[in-house]
């Protein structure tokens, strides 16, 4: 009955697919099978577990000791304000890649009601909330938009109205593995803005923070068309500098 519900588990171990019918249907920690309040996904116990990306640059959140801006935005400021609480690293890496590869927006339920619960607390808060687009190729092949899912739950919760103001007008191959050189090269041009967003305050959502290139080039984007300010919202990011 089980294995007709839910897809096959592939690489993944066997034991989270049933975990995550036991979030859905009786309100279980995905992770340990504890109890845990409605509308999250991990028992407190296991959510005090996940790496964090704590202390970090507070406008790229690469890991940074005590918190300080690192050299990289000091150097060329991109975004306002990062808000990117976890590490894509251990259990988070398995529950994003249950949200994003197997359409199961339940597994990050705890770490969306992290990321709102940090986007409440900011003193400046978005004028709007921009998920970012991929290209139309990528979503029918994949057939799930993780960033807009994000986007309208954070909209949900804040009241903060969405804007899709930017448009993917080129297809990118994966970043990763790439010199930063070429990274940047292959998202040039990549966007553009079809509204007016002068004057605006707007946060990029996404859902996962690897080389940074796709988010930066967004957030320029934006900026050349005058917003006023970008802030960068993200589930997790590696840990990795880039
Ligand atoms: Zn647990
Ligand atoms: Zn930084």
């Amino acid at each position: 009955m089980l294995s007709r519900i839910l897809p096959r588990p592939g690489t993944q171990s066997t034991g989270i697919f049933k975990q995550v019918y036991n979030g859905l249907f009786n309100n279980q920690c995905l992770l340990c099978a504890a109890p845990c309040e409605t509308g999250h996904s991990l028992c407190p116990a296991c959510f005090a577990e996940l790496p964090r990306t704590t202390p970090c640059c507070p406008r790229c959140a690469a890991p940074q000791p005590h918190g300080l801006v690192c050299g990289a935005c000091l150097k060329k400021p991109v975004f306002t304000r990062a808000i990117i609480p976890f590490q894509y690293t251990g259990q988070n890496l398995r529950l994003i890649h249950l949200f994003k590869f197997n359409k199961r927006p339940v597994a990050v339920a705890s770490l969306l009601s992290e990321l709102k619960s940090q986007l409440l607390q900011e003193k400046q808060k978005p004028d709007a909330l921009l998920p970012i687009p991929s290209h139309w190729r990528r979503l029918i092949w994949r057939g799930y938009d993780s960033p807009l899912l994000i986007a309208r739950y954070l909209k949900r919760h804040t009241g903060i109205p969405l804007r899709h103001a930017l448009r993917r007008i080129r297809h990118t191959p994966h970043q990763l593995g790439q010199p930063r050189k070429q990274r940047l090269k292959n998202m040039r041009g990549a966007f553009r803005c079809r509204q007016d967003v002068r004057g605006l305050h707007i946060a990029l959502i996404d859902d996962v923070y690897t080389t940074g290139s796709t988010a930066r080039e967004a957030a320029q984007t934006l900026l050349k068309a005058g917003a006023k300010q970008v802030d960068i919202y993200c589930l997790a990011r590696t840990p990795e500098k880039f």
